[in-house]
């Protein structure tokens, strides 16, 4: 037996916070009953603490501060349910386990032992939360996303194995839909041995996604505390609208270049089974959102303005390149082989420059010394910091007639130093210098969609 339509519902870490957030959400599942698995993330905050605890030699003061800041924030929800036994002994021991898990000695070391701690914030708000959705009488069932989310050993930043979640899924988790609603959490994963890993921040989108297509699920609902994608990000302008719609692709190409609504990977399995994917506001459903989906009714040239921050460009040239064959493949073997992983790409006759995202300067650890050396001993290298890329993202834009001019012209006045087009009808790029960002988006804003 399976469930005819079948939805999952996705709530960020602002929409399971506190008491009154997890009830809005209680509320929306209970009202669509195809919503059978739920996927919540941590509270708000409390994956931020547990990273500090996990990346930060600190003090036995110091802990026990961080850790009363995380008891803070769920124990406020406890108290509101009027602290029953049975969920207040749970709650009590996977703290813990949290505890301990903060003390281990060789925490500061070990991925394993980061990915484990880092796992708690989603176990306690799916703990708390299935008891709120009890409470608005929804039949909900807590369920541990490791059994089936299976993935490698990357802690850390792990890779789902999707063949196995499909076949964990459909054995552990089909049969208990029929007649329940499983609470589970985003994020976190195990690899085949069963050791906890997780997928990276911003991961619970992705499960939420991942299980949706290992569970034959017509959609997605992602939670957030925003009424769906915006045109761009509205805290650079108040004439940001949000979109009744949007392509795969466009979704795709924005999460990449650096929406924060939907973690990047959110897409893949969306569009490999066709899963409607919906983005909207926990606290106001009312307002709608933004409706995610193969074809929209229009395919507009522009449809929204992404900017990601903090971006570094490296130049490498040599006089020997002209007319050399294989200097590009030997600058990106050493690329690839530090790992870093490279966004645009122009090239020249003697010259040829690419860009690394670099948030909080992770970049620096990849292009050391090393990679340096290696690159310097057949040509020049030139970084430059303190840039940030700004794409525009719609469709046919390499195709439709005076789609480039008008954006080239709503950026005249700006130092462009770098441009990316053509190479995919969905974008187009600048890499700009970050003090001319903001006015860059507010003005293609303005000449685009106002
Ligand atoms: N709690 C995790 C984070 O803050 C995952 C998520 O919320 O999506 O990154
Ligand atoms: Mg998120």
């Amino acid at each position: 037996m399976t469930v005819s339509s079948l939805n999952i519902a996705k709530f960020g870490g602002t929409s399971v916070a506190t008491m009154s957030a997890m009830r809005n959400c209680a509320k929306i599942v209970a009202a669509e009953p195809a919503t059978r698995v739920v996927v919540v993330s941590a509270s708000a905050g409390v994956t931020n603490h547990l990273v500090s605890l996990a990346n930060t030699p600190l003090t036995q003061a110091q802990i026990i501060d961080i850790i009363e800041k995380i008891k803070a924030i769920q124990y406020s929800i406890l108290q509101d349910l009027g602290k029953p036994p049975e969920l207040s002994e749970k709650l009590e021991s996977l703290l813990e386990a949290l505890i301990d898990a903060a003390q281990h000695e060789e925490l500061l070391h070990r991925d394993d032992l980061k990915d484990t701690l880092l796992s708690f914030g989603e176990r306690m708000s799916s703990l708390l939360f299935t008891e709120v959705l009890k409470r608005e009488g929804v039949n909900a069932e807590n369920f541990d996303v490791r059994k089936v989310l299976r993935t490698d050993t990357t802690f850390g930043e792990a890779v789902p194995q999707l063949a196995e979640i499909e076949r964990l899924a459909s054995q552990l988790m089909q049969p208990e839909i029929i007649d329940k609603v499983l609470v589970t959490q985003g994020f976190v994963g195990a690899d085949e041995i069963g050791r906890t890993t997780t997928l990276g921040r911003g991961g619970s989108d992705f499960t939420a996604a991942l299980l949706a297509e290992a569970l034959g699920a017509q959609s997605c609902e992602i939670w957030t505390d925003v009424v769906g994608v915006y045109t761009t990000d509205p805290r650079i302008t108040d004439t940001a609208r949000p979109l009744p719609e949007l392509s795969f692709e466009e979704a795709a190409e924005m999460a990449n270049f650096g929406a924060k609504v939907l973690h990047p990977a959110t897409m893949e399995p969306a569009l490999r089974q066709d899963i409607k994917v919906f983005v909207g506001s926990s606290k106001e459903p009312e307002k709608g959102g933004t409706w995610i989906v193969r074809n929209c009714k229009h395919e507009p040239p522009y449809r929204a303005i992404t900017r990601r921050k903090e971006q570094v460009m490296v130049t490498v040239k040599t006089p020997k390149m002209m007319h050399a064959p294989g200097f590009l493949q030997q600058v990106f073997t050493i690329i690839a082989k530090h790992n870093l992983s490279v966004d645009l790409v122009t090239t020249s006759e003697i010259a040829v420059s690419f860009t690394l995202d670099n948030p909080a300067n992770s970049v620096a650890e990849k292009l050391n010394r090393e990679t340096l050396d290696e690159l310097r001993d057949f040509c020049e290298v030139v970084i430059e910091n303190n840039y940030d890329l700004v794409t525009v993202v719609g469709n046919n834009m390499h195709s439709a007639a005076g789609v480039s001019s008008k954006i080239f012209w709503s950026v005249r006045d700006y130092n462009l130093r770098m441009i990316c087009y053509g190479a995919n009808p969905h974008n187009m790029s600048f890499l700009v210098h970050q003090d001319d960002s903001t006015e860059i988006v507010k003005e293609l804003h303005r000449s685009l969609f106002e």
